[in-house]
C-alpha cells in the first residue's frame, strides 16, 4: 500500500472512536508511522510534538527499547496464561509486588484489567460486592460528577458525567447519580474565594447523600484532577472535605487515577497531590506508559478484607494480569523509579511548566483560568476576560484552536473550550520551551482568526438590527 492509500483505505473500513466517521472518511486522517521521545512522525515526514503523551499515557516517552526487550522475552517464555483457575505466573506476581510497593501504605492488594474502563467497571462491581459481603447489600448507589470521565463501557460511561455519552443508548444505568463538578472559574459566586468554593462544592456531595440516604450509597468516585473534562483542578479545600463527608456517612471513597496515577501530578498518585486517602483507586494509561493495554484496581486493607470475607467475586477478564502486559508495566514502573522521573516532575519540570505555561498564555485576550499541576495543564478560551464570558456553542472554539495547533505540528487537545496538555513525563525544560514557543505562535494565529470572526459577527449583527428597525 502506498502512503496516501492508508488514509483512503482507513476511511473505507475503520470506524474510529469518538469520531464522526462519515466526515472523517471524507476529510481523510493523518497517518502516524513512528515515534521517538516526545515526537510522533506522520507518513509525510512531519515531526509532531506530542503534548498529550498519546492519550495522557506515554509517560516515559516513545521508543524505549527496554520495554520492547522485556515484551519479546516474555512472549517467548509465556505469552499467555490466565489467573482464574488456581494459577499465577512470575510476571504478575512481580508486578503486584512493585505496584503495592509504590502505592501509599495500606494498599496491599491489586486486581488487574485490560484498560481504564475495565478498571472502573471492576471497581463498580467491587464496591457493591464489598457492601454485600459485609452485610449491607442495600448500599448500591454510586455517585460520580458531571463532566467527569470514567471510560466508555456501559458502567464507565454511566458513572462519567458526559451528557453526550449519556444521550446515546439509555445511560446512565440505574443507581448511578451525579453531582456538579468543582469548577471554580465557571461555578463560583461573585466574591467567593477558591477555598470557600471548594468547601461548598464538596458539600454538594453531602446534600446528595442526605437526599438519597447514606444506607443506600456504596461509593463516591472522582478523578483527583478531572482530565477529559478539561483539566479541572479543584481548590485545595475540596478533597479533604469530600473525604470527611465519606467517612462520616460510611461511604467508600474512590479515586479514578487513570490519568493522575504514576507521576502525572508530581507524586505517584493524584490523591497524594490533592491531599486525601481513598479506599480504592483505579489505574491504567500510565501503568504501562501505553506500550501495552493494562489496568489495575488497588484496594486498601479494609476493602480487601471485606472482599475476602465475601467468598467468590464472580468477575474477571481473560486478560486480567496478562503476562506480557504485566512484564512491560513492571519495567515501565522501574524506569520511572530508576530515573527519578516522578521527583523530576515534582521539583523541576512541573514548577517550570507552571511558570512558563502562565507566561506564555496570559498575554492573550481570549485566554483565562490558566492552570497546571505537575505535567497536566489547561486554560480556558473565553470571549471576554473582564466579564468572564465564555464563548457560545461550547466546543466549537476549542476545536478551531486545536486544529491550528495540529496544523503547526503540536498536539494539544480541546475539551470543550478548555485547551489542555499532558506531555510525556520525561519532557525536559528545553523541550517545554520548544513546545510553548510553538504554542505561542499558534495562539497568535488563533487570536487573529478570532478577531476577524468576531468582527464579522458584529457587523452581521448590526445589519440585522438595522433591518429589524
Ligand atoms: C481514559 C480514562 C478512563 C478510561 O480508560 P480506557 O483505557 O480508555 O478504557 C477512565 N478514567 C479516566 C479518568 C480516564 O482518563
Amino acid at each position: 500500500m502506498s502512503k496516501q492509500d492508508y488514509s483512503r483505505q482507513d476511511g473505507k473500513h475503520h470506524l474510529h472512536p469518538f469520531s464522526d466517521n462519515a466526515a472523517l472518511a471524507r476529510e481523510g486522517v493523518r497517518v502516524m508511522v513512528k515515534a521517538k521521545g516526545i515526537y510522533v512522525y506522520d507518513d509525510e515526514g512531519n515531526e509532531i510534538l506530542d503534548g498529550m503523551a498519546g492519550l495522557w499515557c506515554v509517560n516515559i516517552g516513545y521508543g524505549r527499547k527496554e520495554l520492547a526487550k522485556v515484551a519479546k522475552k516474555q512472549m517467548k517464555e509465556l505469552p499467555f496464561y490466565n489467573t482464574f483457575f488456581k494459577t499465577t505466573h512470575p510476571a504478575v506476581v512481580e508486578l503486584s509486588a512493585t505496584i503495592t510497593d509504590i502505592a501509599p501504605s495500606g494498599f496491599n492488594h491489586v486486581f488487574y484489567t485490560g484498560s481504564g474502563s475495565e478498571s472502573v467497571d471492576t471497581m463498580m462491581r467491587m464496591v457493591r460486592h464489598y457492601w454485600a459481603s459485609v452485610g449491607k447489600p442495600q448500599k448500591k448507589v454510586i455517585i460520580g460528577r458531571w463532566n467527569g470521565y470514567h471510560g466508555s463501557t456501559i458502567g464507565g460511561a454511566s458513572l462519567g458525567g458526559m451528557k453526550g455519552m449519556h444521550s446515546q443508548g439509555d445511560l446512565p444505568i440505574p443507581n448511578v447519580v451525579h453531582i456538579e463538578q468543582p469548577w471554580y472559574y465557571g461555578l463560583a459566586k461573585d466574591g467567593e474565594s477558591p477555598e470557600e468554593f471548594g468547601l461548598r462544592a464538596a458539600n454538594w456531595l453531602e446534600e446528595k447523600i442526605e437526599e438519597i440516604g447514606a444506607d443506600k450509597i456504596a461509593a463516591f468516585v472522582g478523578e483527583p484532577i478531572q482530565g477529559a473534562g478539561g483539566v479541572i483542578i479543584p481548590p485545595k479545600t475540596y478533597w479533604p472535605r469530600i473525604e470527611e463527608i465519606c467517612r462520616k456517612h460510611d461511604i467508600l471513597l474512590v479515586a479514578d487515577e487513570v490519568i493522575c496515577g504514576f507521576g502525572r501530578t508530581g507524586n505517584w498518585f493524584g490523591h497524594e497531590t490533592m491531599g486525601f486517602k481513598p479506599d480504592i483507586f483505579t489505574t491504567a494509561k500510565g501503568l504501562s506508559s501505553g506500550y501495552l493495554p493494562i489496568g489495575a484496581v488497588l484496594v486498601n486493607d479494609k476493602v480487601a478484607e471485606g472482599l475476602k470475607a465475601g467468598g467468590e467475586f464472580n468477575h474477571g477478564f481473560t486478560y486480567s494480569g496478562h503476562p506480557v502486559a504485566a512484564a512491560v508495566a513492571k519495567k515501565n514502573l522501574e524506569i520511572l523509579q530508576d530515573e527519578g522521573i516522578v521527583d523530576q516532575v515534582k521539583n523541576e519540570t512541573g514548577p517550570y511548566m507552571k511558570k512558563r505555561w502562565e507566561e506564555t498564555f496570559s498575554q492573550f485576550k481570549y485566554v483565562d483560568d490558566i492552570r497546571s499541576e505537575g505535567l497536566i495543564c489547561g486554560f480556558t478560551l473565553v470571549k471576554d476576560k473582564a466579564r468572564r464570558e465564555l464563548f457560545p456553542n461550547t466546543g466549537e472554539t476549542g476545536l478551531m484552536c486545536r486544529d491550528i495547533f495540529f496544523k503547526n505540528n503540536l498536539i494539544m487537545r480541546a475539551c470543550g473550550d478548555h485547551m489542555v496538555a499532558a506531555p510525556p513525563l520525561v519532557m525536559t525544560k528545553k523541550e517545554i520551551d520548544k513546545m510553548l514557543a510553538v504554542a505561542e505562535q499558534c495562539m497568535r494565529e488563533f487570536e487573529q482568526m478570532m478577531d476577524k470572526k468576531l468582527a464579522k459577527e458584529e457587523k452581521a449583527g448590526k445589519k440585522e438590527e438595522k433591518s429589524d428597525q
